[in-house]
């Protein structure tokens, strides 16, 4: 605490012996709003919530007592107490930790300090009507003010452990203000009464406090009293053997840390004796956090660091890597000494080591899953497979690992939904093949126009769809996979002639034939080569007779040193500026329009309609890839064309 904060605190500006009365921001105001009338079903989160609360408050202390002399009551016992006052309908909670000065309950519970609650609320009040998305609230972890469900009046009592300040009373019956008053209290900590509903009453019977307790805070590392009676088992979870740990018992601790009432997707036990010791619990949520949808990194709940069953840091960055940011749990450390600061962390050779076994271990769960659980690893690689992808960009050490646990989807799937891994790929290639082959595109159906895969239907050869924006990123930084390159199936050169189709007689089936052969000769082909080359010299940096096109007319194909077009169409987009390379315009010989438009050129070169044609031929190949074309110059040339079409079917 600064010296500043101090004087605040011994001298609280303006509040006098009668208090102050302060008003709510909007959006606590609307927060509070929507809390009172809320639907939910799960109102009992809000002890969990204050329990939390109350938990990290002994943290605070406890860690405060350790490096600091000068606290308050330092002898006074660690613990939660729940009181129950059945006349007056008050449920009391009350902890022996850090407590608040006035300041800090104006900054702490008078305002929301992070930017997404907006976009919660208003996606809770949108939502109102479909209890589904109403279960936000039991996942965003409204903290506080989650006691609003229940409560017509609360106050809080509390004296900070810092002696130089002295005890305030909070209170708020819920509407848009609130007082503090100066106040009095024995022993340091604080103490939250809650003024139940009429309705809520239930909160007040032993035996369904016991049961919410048990349920959602079991874990917690320090007594909870009811009646004297501690209801908690107050072993760290962790710490216990994982032949002992029932599955309900990972669920109930995942819930409690993550401020969910969502199962994990899974967990992992950890247990290190050498060369470091540590323990702890990572759990990999099912679905995408509230915190990471909403984009609130100040609110993220990573990986916890302990030491010596202290609690030393919330969402330890330096625990895990940002693209792993979506694993939870808990780390604890005998190694560490107790008073390490957020800066020492970082340099911390202790927390490197832990760091690079925690990530290996992650990653090598993740494969077992894989193997063992892939619907779960789809769902989980659905959700967080972005992240691994920037992962692979990151950690170099990792990258063999994560390599094996992508996956894409690709023409050999049935559906936008089967998923396959680069084993899966490897291990189906043709005789004669040497590289793995690859597409990107909008979505399934965008990529699967592609000119470029008809060659690859043809002889069978599989290929990845690549449909991700990260993707256009990894395929630059993926060169190769067991040995076998990737390659676009845009490249030029694609030598494919070595590979032996396996047989596809259903897709040769399919293959359409052109329905008519106009009788065009080689040389009227090269004729128009030459025009093409001329006309779209400024467009194109050659034009090829295709190998590879069965159906279209046309494609584009890319130098092999040339980025990948979807990395190309990302520059662009970021860089108006940014030229793309030119590319190849491959034809197809045996396209009728391709042939028709040859014999007219032979037949009257002047015809205007060819040039347009030329023009068009290659703004459709654009089209159809989704990459950016100037389309000022197409809407009258289509015109055009559309005019001497009619005229021309008018006259017959
Ligand atoms: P969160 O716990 O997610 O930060 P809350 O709304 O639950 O959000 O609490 C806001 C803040 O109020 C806490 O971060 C803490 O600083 C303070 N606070 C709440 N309860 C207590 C308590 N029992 N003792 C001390 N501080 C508390």
């Amino acid at each position: 605490m600064d010296d500043k904060e101090k004087a605040e605190n011994v001298a609280p500006s303006g509040t006098g012996a009668q208090g102050e009365r302060l008003e709510f921001t909007t959006e606590i105001r609307k927060l509070l709003d929507i809390l009172i009338h809320s639907l939910y079903t799960h109102k009992e989160i809000f002890l969990r919530e204050l329990i939390s609360n109350a938990s990290d408050a002994l943290d605070k202390a406890h860690f405060r007592s350790l490096v600091e002399k000068n606290l308050r009551d330092p002898e006074i016992p660690l613990e939660i107490r729940l009181e129950v006052d059945k006349d007056n309908k008050v449920l009391t909670v009350s902890d022996t930790g850090i407590g608040m000065t006035r300041q800090e309950l104006v900054e702490n519970i008078g305002t929301i300090a992070h930017s997404g609650s907006l976009s919660f609320l208003q996606s809770v009040a949108q939502n109102q009507s479909k209890p589904s998305d109403f279960n936000l609230i039991g996942q965003f972890g409204v903290g506080f003010y989650s006691v609003f469900m229940v409560a017509k009046k609360v106050e809080i009592l509390t004296l900070p452990a810092d002696p130089n300040s002295g005890a305030n009373l909070w209170c708020c019956e819920g509407g848009g203000d609130y007082t503090i008053v100066p106040s009095q209290k024995e022993k340091r900590g604080t103490e939250i009464r809650v003024y139940l509903k009429d309705e809520e009453t239930a909160f007040l019977e032993i035996n369904r406090l016991r049961d919410v307790v048990r349920h959602y805070s079991d874990f917690i590392s320090y007594p909870i009293k009811l009646k004297g009676e501690q209801v908690n088992k107050l072993s760290a979870l962790w710490s216990r053997a994982s032949n002992e740990i029932k599955e309900e018992e990972y669920d109930e601790f995942y819930n409690y840390l993550a401020h969910t009432q969502e199962k994990p997707l899974s967990h992992i036990h950890l247990s290190f004796d050498a060369p470091l010791q540590f323990r702890g619990i990572l759990f990999i949520p099912r679905t995408i956090p509230w915190d990471m949808r909403f984009e609130l990194p100040e609110k993220w709940k990573g990986v916890h660091l302990y030491v010596k069953r202290v609690f030393i840091q919330a969402d330890c960055e330096e625990l895990m890597p940002n693209y792993l940011r979506f694993v939870r749990g808990i780390v604890e450390s005998d190694d560490l000494p107790i008073n390490i600061s957020r800066e020492t962390l970082q340099e911390n050779q202790i927390i490197m080591k832990i760091r690079k076994s925690l990530v290996r271990k992650v990653l090598d769960h993740l494969e077992t899953l894989s193997k063992d659980k892939a619907d779960d690893y789809h769902q989980l690689w659905r959700n967080f497979g972005k992240f691994l992808k920037q992962g692979y960009r990151l950690d170099y050490e990792n990258r063999e690992k994560l390599a094996v646990l992508f996956r894409f989807n690709s023409s050999a799937c049935k559906d936008e939904k089967e998923l396959i891994s680069l084993n899966d790929y490897v291990s189906r290639m043709l005789p004669g093949q040497t590289k793995i082959y690859y597409v990107s595109g909008e979505d399934r159906q965008a990529i699967e126009t592609s000119p470029h895969l008809e060659i690859f239907r043809r002889k069978g050869i599989e290929v990845l769809y690549m449909s991700d924006p990260v993707d256009d990123f990894l395929c630059e930084d993926l060169r190769d996979y067991q040995g076998k390159q990737l390659a676009g199936i845009d490249q030029e050169d694609l030598a494919l002639d070595d590979v032996k189709p396996r047989v596809q007689p259903e897709e040769q089936k399919e293959e359409k034939k052109p329905e008519q052969n106009v009788d065009v000769k080689d040389s009227d082909i090269e004729s128009f080569l030459g025009f093409l080359k001329t006309t779209l010299h400024d467009r194109v940096s050659d034009v090829r007779i295709s190998k590879r096109l069965t159906g279209s007319p046309c494609c584009l194909v890319s130098s092999k040193e040339a980025p990948g077009v979807g990395m190309q169409r990302f520059m662009k987009m970021m860089n108006e500026k940014y030229e793309m390379p030119k590319r190849v315009l491959e034809i197809n010989r045996d396209n009728v329009l391709i042939q028709v438009l040859a014999k007219l050129y032979v037949a009257k070169p002047q015809a205007p309609a060819l040039a347009h044609c030329c023009h068009q031929l290659l703004d459709n190949t654009l089209l159809l890839e989704g990459s950016p074309l100037d389309t000022r110059g197409m809407v009258p040339r289509l015109q055009e064309m559309m005019e001497t079409l009619t005229q021309l079917l008018l006259k017959q």
